[in-house]
């Protein structure tokens, strides 16, 4: 980079919440609606793809609600993947419908690089996952399995490592980091950096939260509907959402106003 240019920001993720319909009712989801979901339409989405298009970002995650059990999956993946060729594609499921609907298990392979599965009893998808891991992991995928610790035995919790060192899929887990499950209210100071340039969470209706806790609704800062979209994105933030005062994510800036500005190109006389 030439001295005195200006550092681009770049955003880590864009979530397209796809659907917030699910085929499982997992105790501790914040963000799915089971049967009672929606599906985001296609022309909504078609929008989105082309003001994403307009900001610097590098990995493009479709999520829910399970996204599969959108009935425009296939298309809306391919799309994606034709209209952003750049960028990382990575599918977030609980790959209960990749084990037993086969042209969507090709949607699959044909569009997305990686592939997070979240597996747990909540989840009650052992069999599924150790059915579609190998496929994935023979096509090259990066698999990524993810447990919350308070929803699986020991037992499984090893059954799953093993299954992931014998395919070469990466094993995490997590503790349930929802929203007001009883600690005490963040005393909110500064902003909240944690997430600097790194979520932009797109929900199905099309408002935007540069957070990966999009779950209070009516709350968003813009929207893909926006003109201005791409300025937004990486606008400073002055507000918290209403939320943070009970996230479990919150880390206080200390400042007023996060991202802080950038820096003042110089000019070279
Ligand atoms: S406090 Fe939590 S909800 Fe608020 S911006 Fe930070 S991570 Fe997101």
């Amino acid at each position: 980079m030439p001295p005195g240019a200006v550092h681009e920001r770049v955003l880590k993720t864009a979530k397209i919440k796809i659907t917030t319909k699910c085929n499982r009712s997992c105790d501790f989801c914040i963000f799915a609606d089971g049967a009672q979901g929606e599906n985001m339409p296609p022309e909504t989405f078609s929008t989105i793809l082309d003001r994403l298009r307009t900001i610097p970002f590098r990995q493009l995650h479709i999520n829910g609600g399970e996204p599969t059990v959108h009935r425009d999956f296939p298309v809306l993946s391919s799309l994606a993947r034709e209209r952003l060729p750049d960028k990382v594609m990575v599918l977030g499921t609980n790959a209960i419908t990749l084990a037993r609907n086969k042209p969507l298990m090709e949607a699959t392979l044909a569009s997305y690089d990686q592939v997070l599965i979240g597996c747990d009893d909540e989840h009650g998808n052992y069999e599924e996952v150790h059915s579609v891991v190998p496929a994935l992991r023979a096509a090259g995928k990066t698999v990524v399995i993810n447990s919350v610790l308070e929803g699986i035995t020991p037992d499984r919790l090893t059954r799953l490592a093993e299954l992931c060192s014998a395919h070469g899929a990466i094993h995490v887990t997590n503790h349930v980091h929802h929203i007001d499950v009883g600690q005490p209210t963040n005393a909110l100071g500064g902003l909240c950096a944690r997430y600097l340039d790194q979520h932009l969470m797109i929900e199905v209706d099309g408002s935007c939260y540069r957070c990966f806790n999009a779950m209070a609704k009516d709350d968003s800062e813009f929207s893909v509907w926006d003109d201005d979209f791409a300025a937004k994105v990486f606008a400073p933030r002055r507000h918290h959402y209403r939320f943070c005062g009970k996230c479990h994510e919150y880390t206080d800036s200390g400042a007023p106003v996060v991202p802080a500005p950038l820096p003042v190109p110089i000019t070279v006389t």
